[in-house]
């Protein structure tokens, strides 16, 4: 299969004709940097391909809805898709080295057996998204697996916005000793706050608007995480959203950073963060912030 070339961008969406390209790149100094996505590609998104083509010589995208981390069909089915804006998009990113797109069909990826794996990942597994989600993060973790096997990346790029998916991919890679630095990408976030997400689309203007709340308790959270014990802020925020008409809280957990179970009491030397998830309508969304 011939790529389609636009200018510094290749597609491929076969193994075979990406190993090829990737095999006519490679110089013993090269660095290939990588970013896997499931596409509906925004500026969250572009900011981790910006910096990874920045910080390597060549970089593969790739763009993939894994069927094995969804919880439900429906969600699935309803995943945005469009390639052809998605490229348009990583089209218009300056880039002096190549951004090559790998966009595979299930079966380049998984064979004839789309299933996941079962990971112990020490409990990571097991906090906020891992109870909301079951099965979620095994799923994540046999996809990330496959397509850092495939490309074979050098530095593989993810977004803080799925903390606890970065922490669990640092992980996995330890785990099958993977050779790949792990680059933690901060939150982008629309001019209100609203961490961006692919499902934000899916919101009406009104909603839109009223979610940038979500960032909102999250920074007063931060400002009362040093003189307010942790059990007060975590009823403060029950209480933001028990009369709240349109914002549904999930959940809200202070966990600390490395190992993501519950903050009961503080350590100095350690690093805490605020988790949310919430649903407007039927639409889920996340988010998270640092502490201190
Ligand atoms: P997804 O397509 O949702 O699987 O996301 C692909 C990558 O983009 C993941 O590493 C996400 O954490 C990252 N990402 C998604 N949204 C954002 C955002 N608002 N800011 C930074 N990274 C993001």
């Amino acid at each position: 299969m011939h790529p389609i070339i636009v200018k510094s961008m290749k597609v491929f969406t076969t193994n075979q004709s990406l190993h090829s390209c990737l095999a006519s790149l490679k110089t013993s100094a090269s660095s290939l940097g990588f970013v896997p996505t499931m596409g509906a590609l925004h500026q969250g998104h572009l900011s981790l391909i910006k910096r990874a083509t920045k910080e390597n010589e060549n970089v593969v995208v790739s763009i993939f809805v894994n069927p094995t981390q969804f919880n439900n069909t429906g969600d699935l089915e309803t995943y945005p898709r469009d390639l052809n804006q998605d490229l348009k998009r990583i089209e218009s990113i300056e880039s002096l080295g190549e951004i090559i797109v790998y966009a595979p069909s299930e079966a380049a990826v998984y064979g004839n057996s789309v299933t996941k794996e079962a990971f112990d990942f020490g409990g990571l597994e097991l906090q906020m998204e891992g109870k909301f989600r079951p099965g979620h993060f095994h799923g994540v973790g046999t996809v990330v697996q496959k397509l850092l096997d495939i490309v074979g990346p050098t530095q593989a790029y993810f977004g803080e916005k799925d903390f606890q998916q970065l922490q669990i991919i640092k992980k996995l890679v330890k785990i099958s000793k993977t050779n790949v630095k792990i680059i933690a990408c901060s939150i982008e976030r629309e001019p209100n706050g609203l961490a961006m997400s692919s499902r934000n689309t899916r919101l009406t203007s009104a909603e839109r608007f009223h979610a940038s709340k979500i960032y909102d308790v999250l920074k007063t959270t931060k400002g009362k995480f040093s003189d307010t014990p942790l059990d007060e802020i975590t009823k403060w925020v029950a209480n933001q959203f028990e009369k709240d008409a349109i914002i549904n809280l999930e959940y809200f957990q202070i966990s600390e950073q490395l190992t993501l179970q519950p903050a009961n009491k503080i350590e100095p030397q350690k690093k805490y963060r605020a988790f949310i998830s919430v649903y407007i309508r039927n639409i889920r969304l996340i988010d998270n912030i640092a502490l201190n």
